[in-house]
This record gives C-alpha cells, structure tokens and sequence, in this order.
C-alpha cells in the first residue's frame, strides 16, 4: 500500500461517512423534530470534539446541522469555523477532521437511540472517569493510553499484549471486532479481570466507538488545562506534549478507518499496526512517527512506547508473580481464593515502627509460625511488621509509610490487600499460590518497593512475619497503642504552630498554572497529600514538586494570606494568581486543577454551601450536577463561591473559618456523610450542636431549591442565622 492508495482510501471513507452522517441527521429530526435534546452521558462538554475544535455546543438535533456545515467546509479543504484548518499534505488531515466530526454526530445519535452502549461495554466515557484518572497520570501510576483496534490472531497473544501494558502501567481502551470476535473476548476467555481498576476498558465492539477514545482525550486540555473551546491550535499542541495517547490497530483496515486514521493523527495521536501500510514519519502534530508497522507481535508494545515517547518505568522485583500498578484494584475472589487473612474472618494488621541504625539487618525476612505451603484452613491470623530505620527518617513519617505497605503489596497480581492497620484484609489467590508466592515475597516487596520509592528516608529495612495468633495477640497491643498515639499527634497539629506549608505542583503537567498550597489542616485537593506527606515527599525529592513554603508575614490571619505564600502562588502560577486565602471560598480562593474530591458551592438563598463529591451522579441544589459544576472550577482558575477541595478538609477547623465554617454545610449527598460520619459528629459536638448532621439536607430532602430551604427552616439550621455570606 502507498501513500497514494490511503490518500485515495481516506477519501473513500470521508465520502461514506458524509453520506451516512446526512442520512442520519435528516432522519432522526424527521423521526423527532429539530427540537429533540441531545447529549452524551455525564459530561459538560457537550459533543466534546464539536465544542473542543469548533465551538460549538450541540445541545439539540438542530445543532447537529450546524456541526456539519462545518465538517462540509473541512471536507472541500476550506478553513472551518474558528480558522480550524490543517496546511500541510495538500490538507489531507482536514479530511480526518471532518471524519471525527461525522463519527462523533452518528455516536451521539446512536446514544440517542439507545443502541450505545453497546451490551458489556462502556461507550462514550464520563468526565468523572477522566477527573478520576488525573492524579495517577500525574504521579505516573499511568504512563499512558492505549485504543486498542481490532483483535489477535488467537487469545494468547491478546493476553500477551494486554498484560504487556498493564505492566507498563499503560490503560487499554478496547474497539472493534474481526468477523464477530472482539478482543474484549479473547480476553474473557483468557480469564483476564476487565475494568478502570484493572487498566482494561472495552468501549464497543463496532469500529464507530473509537470516536469515544478520541472525545475523551481531546476533554483533557479543557478540564485541566484551561484552554478555551474554539482554541483547536493550542488543544492540539496540548494533546501532543500531554495526553500520552496511541492507537493500535491490528488486523483490520477499511477505508473509513483510514479516513479516522487521518483525523486521530491530525490530534497529535499516533498509531501503530501490523498491518501492510506505508509508514509516516513525524507530522507537525506528533511527538515522533504519525504512523509505524510493526509485524511482530513480541515487539509492538515496545514499538507502541517508542513510538508515542513514553516513559516506562517497570517495576523488577524478585517474586513470581508479574508486578505492576495496574494490578492495584484487581479483586481475588472466593472461586480462585487460597488463604486470606483479617477482613474480621481472623486476626491480621500490619505495623511499621523506626528503629536505631544498628538494630536492622537490612533485606533480613524472617517468618514466625508456618507458611502457607500446607494449609488447614483458608483462613489464617497475620502479623506484617516493618522496621525501617534511616539518618532522615523521623516518627512522624512512620504512619506514611505505613500507608504505602497497602499499595505495595496490591500491585502483585493475584494478592489483594485492603484496608491498613488493624483492619486489613489480604487475599492470595490459587493461581499465585500455585506459581510460587509465599509469605516471604511480602517481605520482599516491601523492601524492594521503600528502597525505591522511599531510599531517600529509607536506609535499611527488615521485616517481620507472624503467623501464630498468641504472639500477634501480644503484638497488637502495642502497635494499638502506638495507632493512637499518631492519631492523636495528627489531630493537634494546627497551622498556627508550623512555621513552613508545602506546595504541590504535580499537576502543572496537565494545569500549568495551578498550585495546591498544603497545610497541616488543609490536604491537596485530590485527597491524596497531606502536610505530613508533602514534608515526606520533599525530603525524598527536594527539587520535586513538594516545596517549603516559610510562610513569612501574615496579610491576614482570618482569610489566611501570608507574604510568602502569595509571592509563592505569583511565581508559579506563572504569573496568573495573585493572591490566595487559604480559608475563605469568598475571597481569593484557592484554584484547582481537576482532580479534586469534591466540589464546595456556595447556595446564596440558604446563606450557606453545599457539597458534593465526584461519585455523586445525581441532581444538586444549586441546579448542577458534580460534572456541570466541576466544568466551572478546574483548569487553574480562581472561581470564587466555588472550591475543589480533598474530603478531609470539610472536618477541618479551618474549612472555610473566613465564612464562618462548618456550620455553613446545609446539603451534601447522603453516601458522603455516612462515610464521614464519625468524623462529622466529632467536628459538630466541637461546634457546639451535636446534631448538626441531622440538619444537613441531602437528596433524599432536597435536590433543588424549593426543596432545601423549608427543610432548612423546619430544622433551624444554624447558617440561616449567620453574618450574610455575600
Ligand atoms: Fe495535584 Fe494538588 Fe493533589 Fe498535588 S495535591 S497531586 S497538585 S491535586
Ligand atoms: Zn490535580
């Protein structure tokens, strides 16, 4: 195939597609009118090629018109609206744009009927699962993406690559099928577990459902970046350097997929195959090659990295289980269970403690009681105890790392572990058991993993295994002890008596300008990093994304402004954030990026706020849902009356304190509070109203306005009566 026969194919396809589009625009508005609604699930991004490149919101059928006088304009090689215009091969790329365009309005009409999704797959994506994977992209538990296209030859070489990227930390999103067979299947039939969790998204099996990897990359620069609709020049350079996307398309081709080829590389997304076809090399839009082959099915995940330029960072570890983040959320289940320990079946929990320099024998494991070679029963009592001890280390970083013994021993496949402390729960599953995995691999793991992430608080380590339950009996006593002791600690620490906060800027690599300040009452937006993690995090990586910040001269106590903070926030910011009041929502608050936990409103009629976290799906009193609302607040600007924050800052004393606080919460969904329930309580018997929780609104109350605000007066909730908060 020559570079003539794809121009030539690609035009093929466009015309098809124009025809079928047409077709389709003109029937369903004769079937329901210019009038009919029309969107895709959950999201604030209308048709989000449509509103990305062009502008345009399609909010009706009628709009879909409009989309396609444009795709038209693309297709005669004239410069669409907003100048949307490709130069280069004789613009041939336009073509691929008006391709996507097409693709994505029969998508959206395919919604409308109801027949996408299609059974078993997920179609077009929601912002929240974009929102919810930004961290681990940033912190590079997600090296990157990849639209797989078609099938394998047979299942074992679809298992093969799959597990090639999940090693490599890299997501799949499945489309597409070869005579009936979806690699989605091959997989099943391998037995590989399917989902977010586990890195493996099947969208459809038809080809169309492509469009959904590509709608979801292109939301990227408008959720994080703060880049405007319309700005298709910018939008391309951000996918380009930011959105670590490719395709692999294998063993299928036709003249509409080249057509969509055209379009997906025209975005900056490359696209590896095995398929005979003439290579291209790299485009104005791309970071390397536009389009590469590579026949061999052992060597196309590396020619996949190579060619989109991600950097992979595999984990070896000596055990004989595969390793890998993207087995984190993987389940074992009772069918492939072998022994599990805790989960309220038996007595289990995990400790790590500092220890003298001399005291540790670094990589030492030692098991006391049995193994679990010959077992009498599925259920055993367990003791893990870490000892590390470092020239750096200190007690306070103790329940950090202790934290990470969780992540640790989840990224082994086939081993599950939930929960911390004393109220953990570890599986190991047959398959693991039969290739080998013994107690002492956790030992392993975890030693290879805090030298790794953590060598530079952490010089030597041993650990500990328990198996008898009289001995773990005795040791939990202390480890409780000392469980309560960090709970307390962590709970007195104030802002007032820390003269130094920390900056996060992790996620500057998809909002440049957004800078999360960390304080020991207020965690990162995400939920993820506290103050105590930020201090560890810089002592690990001083030039790292974690800076000292010496507060300096107070501005003003009540909003909490310093000097140093301020000037801090104006330099990296690049220069867009002036100033920043830690506690207030009104004024000068704090920006977010997008990836925040929940978002705080303000509701004017009540004089008070509501707040509603990311899985939250339903209607809010303020006549948003959490993704409508999250469109308003991320990308890096300061938004006041409204606050991406972690969870944990709504029982701080310093939550909103400029506005009064707390006791300024009058709705929040009702998942939220019985997950924070205890914490709650405690934060209202503090405010003196022990039943405050019971005059938080939530949707079984109230969803609107009409609703709260009686339920609001019938419970005297205590925001009606305070200062006026505009
Ligand atoms: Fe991103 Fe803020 Fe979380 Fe850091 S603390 S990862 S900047 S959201
Ligand atoms: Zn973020």
């Amino acid at each position: 195939m020559s570079l003539d026969v794809i121009i030539n194919l690609g035009k093929k396809g466009l015309e098809k597609l124009l025809a079928v589009t047409q077709q389709e625009i003109e029937k369903n508005i004769e079937k329901y009118g210019k009038r009919k609604e029309i969107s895709f699930p959950e999201t604030n991004y209308y048709f989000p090629l449509a509103y990305a490149l062009l502008n345009i919101e399609v909010k009706t059928l009628d709009d879909l018109l409009t989309v396609f006088e444009e795709v038209k304009k693309l297709d005669k090689n004239q410069p669409a609206k907003n100048g949307l215009f490709i130069s280069y091969l004789d613009g041939l790329f336009n073509k691929g744009m008006a391709t996507l365009l097409c693709e994505e309005i029969i998508a959206g009409i395919k919604t409308l009927n109801k027949e996408h999704p299609q059974d078993g797959f997920l179609g077009f994506i929601p912002d929240r699962i974009l929102r919810s994977l930004g961290v681990q992209l940033v912190d590079g538990r997600i090296a990157g993406v990849s639209v797989i296209l078609g099938t394998t030859p047979n299942k074992d070489i679809a298992e093969n690559i799959i597990r090639g990227f999940q090693t490599r930390s890299i997501v799949s999103l499945l489309v597409g099928n070869i005579e009936g067979k979806t690699f989605k299947k091959q997989l099943e039939e391998k037995k590989v577990e399917l989902g977010l969790e586990e890195y493996i998204v099947s969208l459809g099996e038809d080809y169309l459902s492509a469009i959904y990897a590509v709608n979801f990359a292109i939301r990227a620069p408008l959720i994080y970046g703060g880049i405007k609709p319309g700005d298709w020049k910018q939008i391309m350079e951000y996918i380009k350097n930011r959105v670590p996307a490719f395709v692999l398309l294998l063993g299928h081709i036709d003249e509409i997929l080249v057509a969509t080829g055209l379009g997906v590389i025209a975005l900056g997304i490359p696209i590896i195959t095995n398929l005979d076809v003439p290579q291209i090399g790299k485009l104005e839009t791309t970071l390397h090659e536009a389009l590469v082959t590579e026949r061999d099915y052992k060597k196309i995940v590396e020619s996949c990295i190579l060619t989109r330029g991600i950097k992979v960072k595999t984990i070896a570890i000596n055990i004989p289980i595969a390793y890998a983040p993207a087995f984190e959320g993987e389940r074992v289940r009772k069918e492939n269970l072998y022994v599990e320990f805790g989960g309220r079946k038996s007595l289990s929990f995990e400790y790590l403690v500092s220890r003298k320099l001399n005291e540790i024998e670094d990589g030492k494991i030692e098991i006391f009681g049995s193994d679990i070679d010959s077992l009498k029963d599925k259920i055993m009592p367990l003791a893990i105890i870490v000892e590390v001890s470092g020239r750096k280390m200190e007690k306070d970083f103790e329940p950090i790392l202790e934290r990470q013994i969780h992540r640790f021993i989840n990224y082994a496949q086939g081993i599950m572990h939930i929960g911390q402390r004393d109220m953990n729960w570890i599986r190991i599953s047959r398959e693991a058991f039969d290739k080998g995995f013994r107690l002492k691999h956790i030992g392993v793991i975890l030693h290879a993993m805090f030298h790794r992430e953590y060598g530079a608080i952490v010089d030597k380590l041993q650990v500990k295994i328990y198996t008898e339950l009289k001995k773990i009996e005795n040791l939990l006593i202390g480890a409780k002890k000392t469980y309560e002791e960090r709970d307390a600690r962590i709970g007195e620490m104030t802002d007032e008596n820390v003269d130094t906060f920390y900056s996060c800027t992790l996620c500057q690599s998809f909002a440049p300008n957004h800078v999360c300040i960390i304080t020991p009452q207020r965690l990162g937006l995400c939920g993820a990093y506290s103050w105590l993690d930020a201090k560890a995090s810089y002592e690990i990586m001083p030039s790292g994304p974690n800076q000292p910040i010496l507060k300096g001269e107070v501005i003003d106590s009540k909003l909490g402004q310093w000097e140093n903070v301020n000037e801090f926030i104006h330099q990296k910011s690049n220069r867009t954030v002036e100033k920043v009041s830690m506690y207030s929502l009104m004024d000068s608050p704090q920006t977010s990026c997008g990836c925040f936990e929940c978002i705080v409103a303000v509701l004017p009629e009540t004089n008070g706020v509501m707040i509603v976290n990311r899985d939250y799906t339903g209607m809010t009193p303020c006549g948003m849902t959490f993704t409508t609302l999250a469109g308003s607040v991320g990308g890096g600007v300061q938004t006041p009356g409204f606050l991406g924050v972690g969870k944990l800052y709504m029982v701080s004393k310093k939550f909103i304190s400029a506005e009064g606080g707390f006791l300024r919460i009058v709705w929040m969904p009702k998942e939220l509070k019985e997950e924070l329930r205890e914490k709650l309580e405690k934060r209202a018997k503090e405010e003196n109203t022990p039943d405050f929780l019971d005059k938080i609104a939530d949707e079984t109350v109230a969803t609107s306005m009409e609703e709260l605000l009686p339920f609001l007066e019938k419970v005297k909730h205590p925001a009606l009566k305070m200062p006026a908060l505009i």
